[in-house]
This record gives structure tokens, sequence and C-alpha cells, in this order.
């Protein structure tokens, strides 16, 4: 039986008031009036609960929640040159952890075939355990991930990142987790700085952090051959019982912010791919929303990851990138394995589909 994908939100979210920024609350506003007009894709729509504290407490220290809060509450704060807070920033980041929960706990009790979006602002993956940064408050993901592995019994969990800025604060979190498999494909260089494939994890977790850096001018070439070829490979060795994706869309060559090129199809192609993977592993599939700062292509490219998320999975083996599953692949997926093969000895050799 189909069970029915869900979108989670809040109107929190538009109240988190950056003012002249790239991150802004018309980024929400420009998904929903789209998504609205499609009838939400046919999901059904989820208001996102506020986050318990003690469920982001899991993830970042006492002192970061309590100065957020804190400068929320003070009023128009920067926390570092980028990252500025308003009024109702701290209940809208609450509310984004919540959404990444509740995703999280639908797409557990949901098992196979349960597909989510959670679509909230701030983004997280820039907060690391001590401090927001690149206009993340608290990491979304991380929150529901954890939530995942502490109180659901989750063994495994998958985070890819594609948002093109690296994962810093998601990578940072599950540094010495191997309960958690991080694969982020990201421009570089670029803000924040980190990410280098010599950055594998550490102690119990080496080897679970994979990062894939492209250089700028990369499109759907590079970006759907990592995820074919690098990230799904993985993911077979890994067998996680919960994926989830941090899905930025400033990789988008719209976008203002980055140097890359990738189009509507590579997102839809990559998203296909996810759920493909999804449908092979028999595990749900959750999206949170991370970049995205041209508001077309942001909005476009929402809909279609919820509405490719949503069509029935092909079937193994998942690894056709739909109408551009001719691409090759790509030299830096040949690279990353030769790379990661120490690691991950059983880790398949990208062919050419
Ligand atoms: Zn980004």
């Amino acid at each position: 039986m189909a069970i029915r994908p869900v979108y989670l939100s809040h109107p929190s979210s538009r109240d988190h008031d950056t003012g002249a920024h790239p991150e802004r609350v018309e980024r929400i506003t420009a998904i929903e009036e789209l998504l609205a007009a499609r009838d939400w894709c046919g999901y059904e729509c989820v208001s996102s609960p506020a986050a318990d504290r003690t469920l982001i407490a899991r993830v970042h220290s006492a002192a970061h929640i309590e100065r957020v809060e804190a400068a929320s509450r003070a009023g128009f704060v920067a926390l570092d040159e980028d990252t500025v807070v308003s009024p109702g920033s701290y209940v809208a980041a609450l509310h984004a952890c919540g959404g990444a929960v509740e995703l999280v706990r639908r797409l557990v009790a949901g098992g196979a075939g349960q597909v989510g979006f959670s679509a909230h602002r701030p983004p997280g993956h820039h907060a690391t355990p001590t401090r927001a940064m690149g206009f993340c408050l608290f990491n979304n993901i991380a929150v529901g991930a954890r939530y995942a592995i502490a109180e659901l019994g989750v063994r495994r969990v998958l985070i890819l990142d594609w948002d093109v800025h690296h994962g810093n604060g998601t990578s940072d979190i599950f540094w010495e987790c191997d309960q958690l498999l991080f694969v982020s494909v990201h421009q570089s260089p670029l803000y924040p700085g980190s990410g280098r494939p010599s950055e594998l994890g550490g102690g119990r977790g080496r080897g679970y952090t994979v990062n894939l850096p492209v250089p700028a001018g990369s499109g759907d070439e590079t970006f759907v051959s990592l995820v074919r070829d690098v990230a799904l490979p993985l993911a077979r060795c890994y067998q996680p019982e919960l994926i989830l994706v941090s899905a930025g869309y400033d990789a988008h060559a719209d976008d203002p912010l980055a140097g890359c090129t990738v189009s509507d199809a590579g997102y839809g192609a990559m998203t296909a791919l996810v759920r493909d993977l999804a449908g092979e592993l028999e595990a749900p599939a959750g999206f949170v929303l991370e970049g995205g700062y041209d508001l077309d292509a942001l909005a476009r490219c929402v809909a279609l990851t919820m509405e490719t998320l949503a069509m029935p999975a092909r079937t193994r083996p998942a690894g056709h990138a739909g109408p551009l599953g001719d691409l090759g692949v790509h030299p830096l997926a040949a690279e990353a394995h030769t790379r990661l093969l120490p690691l991950w000895p059983d880790l398949a050799a990208p062919q050419r589909p």
C-alpha cells in the first residue's frame, strides 16, 4: 500500500526576520506559493511542532542554545558576520528542528516507502555543537538524525548533503559516530572552507565522513555522477535504515551565492537516485531544506524534488538518472572510489550505466 508523503512546515519560518539578506522570508513564501498552486504535490501537510529542548541538547551545548534564545529575545542581533537573529528567530529555529524530528518520527513509523520533505528557515547544516554560523542557528537535520539513533533505535543513518556549501556542522556533530554516514558534495574552495577529502571522521567514526568537493563550474554531470557512482555504492555498503538529505538548492546555475551550474533536471535526477536507493534498501527517505537563494529556482526545484520523490521507485538496481541517465562516470567519482576503497573494501567501482 502506498503511504502518503508528508510535507512539514510551520508559519514561524516567516518570523525569522533577517532583513536584506539572501536567506530571507521570501524563500519560504516562494516555495509555498508554488506548492499551493500544485496542490502540495499530493503531500499531506503537517504542522511541525517545536522541538523539545532536550532533543536539541543532544546535539548542541546548553550555552549555545541559551545564546540563541537570549539573542533572539534581545531583538536584532548578529551572531556572526552573516548570521542574524530577530525576535521570532528562536521559535522559528525550534520549529525547524521540530520539523526534522517529526519528519524522522513519521519516516521511521512508516518504514519502507515513506518519504517526506521538511521546509523550514533557518537552515541548519553549518551550525556546530557550540556555535551558529552560515545563516544556521540549530542543526535541524542533525537533531532529527540524533533523535532517530537515540530514541527510535535506528542503527544506521545516511545523510547525503548536496547543498553547495560543505555541511561543516553536521560533519562536526557526527565526526566520531559510526551510526551515521555523512556524505557531502560541495563546491571547493567556498564558504566555510572545510570539507576536504582528507577529512574522514575520527575514532570509531573514521571512514563515516566522506567529502566530495567539486570545483566552481561543476554541473549535472559532476553532481549526478558523484551521487550515483559514489554516494549510492557507499550506501549499499553501509545499508542505512534511514536516508536523509540535506537538500540545498544553491548549486543551481541561477544561484547568486555560488558558482555551480546544476539544472532543475539535475536535482530531479539526484532525487530519483535517492528515491530508487530507498526502494532498493527498503529504507524511508526524508529531505530537509538547507540553502537555495534564487527564489524561482529554489521553488521549482523543491517542487520537482517532492514530485520525483513521490513517484514509485524504479526497480533495482538503482542507478539510472532518468532523463540524464546517459551521463558518464565523472573523473572525480573514479578518483573518490580509489581514495575510499581502503576504508570501504566492498565499494563497487563506478561503471557507465
Ligand atoms: Zn548552502
